[in-house]
């Protein structure tokens, strides 16, 4: 895999212009490596541009990503960028239809490098580097940056990667924590990073109205006859109740009772389309749960969007877990 490594910095190195963009509904992962990414090839004197959805960027502000150093609006960047030829790198994104661009950008990059750590991922770049044994790409980004910065670390580059890592890892808390990842964190910390600042923005704090939502979300609680599988739900309604539609966390409160292995939340995005966030502790696979429904993910954190009512969806997926505890 150091192969790969190699090849991408070969092909950085060669090349000037370059289009960074993580996956829709983007996490810390998705954020802090396209920051990291950008920050990294503008240091290297490439050009070099992210677009970051501006809707997923609130509870990152400390990152200080604003909208003069990434894109935040999909039409001033195709605007800007169209008549060139530039590369597209897309992380933390498994497939086609995760990646947060405007098909049209997609289709004009010169070719896709594709750097993502799901096991699923359908290698859909001209050169895909895919590492499920990492815990985040942000954990991939840092191995880009020890190779290409010879003196320490800069700051602007270790927070957004241990952003990163301390999303996907749960503030290290989920079995994709290994040693190398703490080996990582502490030399981030040797840079100046704040790891309590950041679980404290991520995990240890919460808005007023997303407290009201996950409160509404409890009260639809409800498992499965055997206990293993519990799931609850947030409706258009209770989002319009709460004035928020922030539902990152609500999921583990499903998972993290006792006796249950698969958590599940489902949140009515339309009428009929309901996201369907998974969640294991132990043994159940549930991106290949989510895979049953067109979705996909990693064995213990998947995804997949339903096109059915709310109560439908819930049924359908609900009989489809048993098969998997
Ligand atoms: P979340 O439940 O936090 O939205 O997503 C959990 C995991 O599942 C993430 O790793 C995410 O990449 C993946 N995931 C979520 N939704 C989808 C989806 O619709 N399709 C695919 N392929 N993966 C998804
Ligand atoms: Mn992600
Ligand atoms: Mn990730």
């Amino acid at each position: 895999m150091q192969k790969k490594i190699k090849e991408i910095i070969k092909i950085i190195n060669e090349n000037d212009n370059f289009l960074i963009v993580g996956h829709v509904g983007a996490d810390g992962d998705s954020i802090g490596s396209v920051t990291a990414l950008t920050r990294l090839l503008r240091i290297k004197n490439k050009k070099a541009r992210a677009y970051l959805n501006r809707d997923t960027l609130a509870p990152f502000s400390f990152l200080e990503v604003n909208e003069e150093e990434f894109h935040t609006d999909s039409k001033e960047l195709k605007e800007e960028i169209s008549a060139e030829d530039y590369i597209l790198i897309t992380l933390d994104s498994g497939n086609l239809e995760r990646v947060d661009l405007d098909q049209e950008l997609i289709k004009d990059a010169q070719f896709i490098i594709n750097i993502d750590h799901h096991e699923d991922n359908s290698r859909f770049g001209k050169v895909n580097l895919v590492q499920a044994d990492r815990a985040a790409v942000a954990e991939i980004i840092y191995n880009f940056a020890a190779e290409m910065i010879n003196s320490k670390l800069p700051f602007e580059i270790a927070e957004p990667l241990a952003t990163g890592i301390i999303t996907d890892t749960g503030a290290l808390r989920y079995e994709n924590t290994t040693s190398r990842v703490l080996r990582i964190l502490a030399e981030l910390m040797d840079a100046g990073v704040d790891i309590y600042k950041i679980n404290k923005k991520i995990f240890g704090s919460i808005s007023y109205k997303a407290l009201i939502l996950k409160g509404l979300a409890l009260a639809t609680l409800a498992r499965s006859e055997d206990g293993k599988i519990a799931w609850l739900y947030v409706s258009r309604e209770m989002m319009h109740q709460a004035e928020t539609d922030y539902t990152e966390g609500l999921v583990s409160m499903a998972r993290d009772i006792e006796d249950v292995e698969i958590g599940i939340l489902f949140t009515e995005e339309e009428k009929k389309e309901i996201k369907v966030s998974l969640r294991s502790n132990f043994y159940a696979e549930v991106n290949k749960l989510a895979a049953e429904f067109n979705g996909g993910g990693h064995p213990r954190a998947a995804g997949a969007t339903v096109e059915k009512t709310l109560q439908q969806t819930i049924n359908s997926v609900v009989e489809a877990a048993k098969k998997y505890v």
